[in-house]
Parts: C-alpha cells; structure tokens; sequence
C-alpha cells in the first residue's frame, strides 16, 4: 500500500527543518540572553544539511534548564528526520498504519497513528508524563 509520495514527505521534510531553525534561533536568542559568549559561539556553528551531528545533544551538553523544552522538541524534529533518512517516516510505530499526510501536516513529528496517539495519552494520562 502506498504510503507517502516523495513530494509529500519532501513537503514535510521541509516543515520539519524549518521547525528545526526556528527553535534554534529562539536557543540561540536565549543563550545571548544569558550572556554567554561561548555557548553562542557554539551556536553560530550552524549544523550541516547532513544531520551527522545532533544539535540536541550539543545542547543538552549546556545542561540549562531554560533550554530542555527546546531540547526534548529537537529530539523529536531530528529522530522524525532520521526517519525520513530510513524510510520509516509515516508508519505508526506502535501499529504500522500509515499515518494520515494530514495529521503528518498538522504534527510533522507524529510517530503513531491518530488512533494509538489518543490510546496512549488515555493509558498514560494518569501517571503524568507519557515516556517516548
Ligand atoms: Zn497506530
């Protein structure tokens, strides 16, 4: 069955590194806030269209609490990029489903299906946060 076209998932691949600039200039405004000069020259290293290096991991190496948010939303937006890479983008991980393009518009870094999604939030909703 087909799933993706490569035009979509190029659409959201897009989406996705854009999502991806844009939290780093908001680590990068807030690092300038803090005032510290090496960490911003860190910054200024932009990442390379190869994704070898994780900028998420480079980042939690600060270790600064105002930056974990940014940090667990870059996880995402990479490990959905390193999925796009192995052809595994779009399929549920918990059923194997195709993921609806739209849901995929709407959460670019979805990993289950709507169904699972809403399963899982049910099952977790009360031990507080869902582990991923
Ligand atoms: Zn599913």
């Amino acid at each position: 069955m087909a799933a993706l076209t490569p035009s979509q998932i190029g659409q959201l691949a897009k989406k996705l590194n854009e999502n991806l600039q844009t939290l780093l200039r908001e680590v990068r405004s807030e690092l300038e806030n803090s005032g510290d000069q090496h960490r911003i020259d860190l910054l200024n290293n932009e990442p390379g269209d190869s994704g070898d290096e994780s900028m998420a991991n480079a980042l939690a190496d600060f270790n600064l609490a105002i930056l974990d948010r940014h940090i667990d939303d870059m996880r995402d937006i990479e490990a959905a990029l390193q999925r796009i890479k192995n052809g595994e983008y779009g399929v549920c991980t918990d059923c194997g489903v195709d993921v609806a393009f739209a849901r995929l518009q709407a959460y670019p870094t979805a990993k289950r299906c709507i169904v699972c999604q809403e399963k899982r939030e049910r099952d977790y909703a009360h031990e507080g946060q869902p582990k991923m």
